[in-house]
């Protein structure tokens, strides 16, 4: 049976024998052909999702986590700690659960979707509400993880990128290749930064005769990458990726680079678009943010000319459950109905 991503990946990950995993059998997530949208759009390419919602927490985090668990855990810390926009902090209550150890999760106030906010507090960590954004609640963390015995969880920690760089590991074992195009949403670019590792790593190993061009995108109102400077107060629906001055830029910039692929953004409006669509075309709910590795691709296809025999590969990084605010404030409403035969057949029939 599958027993998570450490155990699959042993060899290229820096664990020993010794080493103390911890893990809630993370990984293996599906890649799935979404043709619906593709015949919508007229992409040509074979189109999947790798749909990394179905993870334990529901997010691609458990695989940075489950490495950065083990390491602190290995290491003798007794605590982790971390900012997040939602997700991050989801991913380390649950982890640290599961390895005896106590969690702190610092916050963006009233900014953080409600299903992870229910998971953090669910798996019994510290939340620590600050008036302030995702940038300055990550500086706060880093600066007490300098001083005090207690273990920093976000992508800043070498062993979170470690663990993401299997997701491209898995994508190469499913296709049996490198796809030719990865598209995927970019916030504090610690995934991009992971997935171009992966990729190289297992095209040097002689698993993959290529590497994909790496598209990353971005909300407009969060889009510091694209514009070329940071954004004091970044602001998009897609709150998972609401981050102005983003850890990993270099190595986001390099992976774009080396790879011959490009940063885009789209609006919000494009992302509730996405999002829906992809719900309604093809059954994958996302969260907002990983709408724009959908949208994403329709951009891309006006710079590139995809052919059928080309691969994409879109990141859903998310659960689209994560955020049921955002999900039913831009759905209609259920119709209300007298609870009798006659009205109900009316309901659906006269319309
Ligand atoms: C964290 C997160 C992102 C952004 O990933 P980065 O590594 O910060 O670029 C995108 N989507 C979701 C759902 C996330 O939780």
């Amino acid at each position: 049976m599958w027993t998570g991503l450490i155990n699959a990946y042993k060899p290229y990950l820096p664990v020993s024998d010794t080493t103390p995993i911890v893990s809630l059998h993370e990984g293996n997530t599906p890649l799935i052909p979404i043709q619906n949208m593709a015949a919508h759009w007229g992409i040509p390419a074979k189109w999947y999702v790798k749909f990394e919602g179905l993870n334990p927490t529901g997010s691609f985090k458990d695989r940075g986590m489950c490495m950065a668990v083990t390491k602190a855990k290995e290491a003798g810390m007794t605590r982790v700690i971390c900012a997040s926009t939602g997700n991050t902090s989801a991913s380390a209550a649950a982890y640290a659960a599961k390895a005896g150890m106590g969690c702190v999760v610092l916050i963006p106030k009233g900014k953080i979707a409600l299903g992870k906010l229910s998971q953090a507090m669910m798996h019994g960590a510290t939340v620590i509400q600050i008036d302030g954004n995702f940038d300055l609640a990550l500086q706060i963390v880093r600066d007490i993880a300098e001083k005090e015995p207690i273990a920093l969880v976000n992508s800043v920690n070498p062993y979170r990128i470690e663990g993401q760089k299997t997701g491209a590991f898995e994508i190469i074992d499913q296709l049996s290749d490198a796809p030719d195009y990865h598209v995927m949403p970019v916030g504090n670019a610690g995934n991009i930064t992971a997935y171009w590792k992966g990729y190289t790593e297992f095209y040097n190993a002689g698993k993959a005769t290529k590497r994909p061009k790496m598209i990353g995108f971005q909300a407009e109102g969060a889009a510091p990458i694209v514009r070329g400077h940071v954004i004091p107060d970044p602001e998009t629906i897609a709150t998972a990726i609401r981050i102005g001055n983003p850890a990993s830029w270099k190595t986001a910039e390099a992976a774009r680079d080396e790879s011959g692929g490009f940063i885009g953004m789209v609006s919000d409006a494009t992302i509730t678009q996405f999002q829906q669509q992809l719900a309604q075309k093809d059954g994958v709910f996302c969260e907002p943010a990983c709408a724009v590795a959908i949208a994403g691709v329709i951009e891309a296809a006006k710079r590139y000319t995809f052919t059928k025999d080309d691969t994409i590969v879109s990141i859903i990084t998310g659960h689209g459950l994560k955020d049921p605010d955002h999900a039913i404030s831009v759905s209609t409403t259920p119709i209300v109905v007298e609870a009798t035969y006659e009205a109900v057949s009316k309901a659906i029939f006269s319309n």
